[in-house]
């Protein structure tokens, strides 16, 4: 789960670091008061959606089919002085989606800005913590040239990125802090400041188990203040029950409405790019069924675990979210009666098509307990259900899909 830049720095501020002063607008009127808030002083507005690259992104202010789309010619972050330029560019936020890098071509609507005030830059600096699968461990990643894309500084230099391990019970020891605020250039007072933000940031991760968080840029002024310029956090799902609190910091207008659907029904989902919709129980049984459905020559379009006790409510929300996808042109159901037993599966299989319709050819292959109930069931529904057929194992039913879809 994504939260905010603004949310991000709520939680980085309550753990000591150093982050600007900002007020969170929901229209352009409150952007103009946050302004006067902060007493006239240059701002910074800041559009708050979860994609990057906001600085660089442009709001499309009209479509055009032929001519290209008309774009502002301002991104996501705007520094502005006038408090008629805040209501103005507030105007263009709130009322036009946002295109980045990150978003896809149809941008990202924005329903919340941020009225921070603005600092002066002397220098930019990136520091992320991520998940190192290879060891197993979370790394902070630093680097003295921030603001620009840390992927591009990886791929070309990876030298100037400078690493340290966290030992997840300690947590980052103040040595660790100390040594990368003299690695990245840091002098006097500044070292102090530098230690107190990438301690916060380690302790914002551990103990709220994040995927992600990462401060691009920390900032260096003029005046020798280190601050959080922009920061980014992301929490590991799977430990979401762990924090009953970040629930409610859940932005929905942001997410995969997909995603949303299937987390809410207990699916496990994920969308890909193929045209072959999976619904499979097990996370095993979900891989080797893409493995297979690749090794014919297809291209999956989801990857969508059910579980182990199959109900006909999780098998219709379950073919409403693949078949909501324009892509799929054929459905592979690939399920193990264990837990659930085959017959009863394939009565759940049978209601989903009868709510859901199956306008596309639906692939079944099923084994395990009561397989041959489930086999008379499947018969009989042939008639009511003319685009689903069955399968006798695992190759026939990747071969038929791959057919099916291609056809
Ligand atoms: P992102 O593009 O989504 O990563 O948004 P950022 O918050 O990182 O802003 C992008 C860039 O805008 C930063 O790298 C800065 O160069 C610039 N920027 C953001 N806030 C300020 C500010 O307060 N003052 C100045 N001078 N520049 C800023
Ligand atoms: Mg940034």
């Amino acid at each position: 789960m994504k939260i905010h830049e603004y949310q991000a720095k709520e939680l980085l501020a309550a753990a000591g670091a150093a982050v600007p002063r900002g007020i969170v607008a929901s229209s352009p009127a409150e952007a103009v008061a946050a302004f006067d808030q902060i007493g006239g002083k240059p701002v910074v507005l800041k559009a708050q959606i979860h994609a990057g690259g906001r600085g660089k992104g442009r709001f499309i202010l009209a479509r055009r089919a032929s001519a290209g789309d008309k774009l502002s010619d301002f991104g996501g972050v705007k520094y502005l002085t006038k408090r008629d330029d805040v209501a103005a560019v507030a105007e263009v936020m709130f009322q036009y989606p946002l295109v980045t890098k990150q978003t896809g071509a149809e941008g990202q609507k924005v329903s919340k800005v941020l009225v921070q005030e603005a600092a002066d830059i002397a220098r930019e600096i990136y520091v992320g913590i991520v998940l190192d699968r290879a060891i197993g461990l979370p790394v902070l990643m630093a680097c003295a040239e921030g603001g620009v894309e840390i992927e591009e500084v990886a791929a070309k230099s990876p030298e100037k990125i400078l690493k340290a391990v966290i030992d997840p019970d300690a947590g980052l020891h103040l040595y660790q802090a100390r040594r990368l605020a003299f690695e990245l250039g840091f002098t006097g007072d500044q070292i102090a400041q530098a230690e107190k933000i990438v301690i916060a940031l380690a302790s914002v991760y551990l103990d709220k188990d994040c995927s992600l968080a990462e401060i691009n840029p920390l900032v260096v002024t003029p005046k020798g203040e280190v601050v959080v310029l922009d920061a980014k956090i992301t929490f590991d799902d799977n430990a979401l029950f762990r924090h009953p609190d970040m629930e409610t910091q859940r932005d929905e207008g942001e997410e995969n409405p997909a995603d949303l659907r299937a987390a809410k029904a207990g699916l496990t989902y994920i969308a890909l790019n193929g045209t072959i919709g999976c619904l499979v129980n097990g996370a095993g049984l979900a891989m080797s069924t893409m493995d297979i459905i690749k090794y014919h020559g297809g291209e999956p379009a989801n990857f969508l675990d059910v579980g182990g006790g199959v109900t006909p409510e999780g098998a219709i929300e379950a073919f409403r979210i693949i078949l909501d996808d324009p892509k799929v042109k054929g459905v592979l159901v690939n399920i193990f009666g264990g837990i659930a037993k085959c017959d009863l599966v394939a009565e759940a299989l049978v209601k989903a098509g009868r709510e859901v319709g199956f306008k596309v050819p639906v692939v079944v292959r099923l084994e395990g307990t009561n397989v041959d109930k489930a086999r008379v069931i499947l018969d009989s529904a042939r008639k009511e259900l003319p685009t689903m057929q069955s399968a006798t194992d695992l190759t026939d039913a990747a071969k038929k899909v791959v057919a099916a879809a291609k056809g």
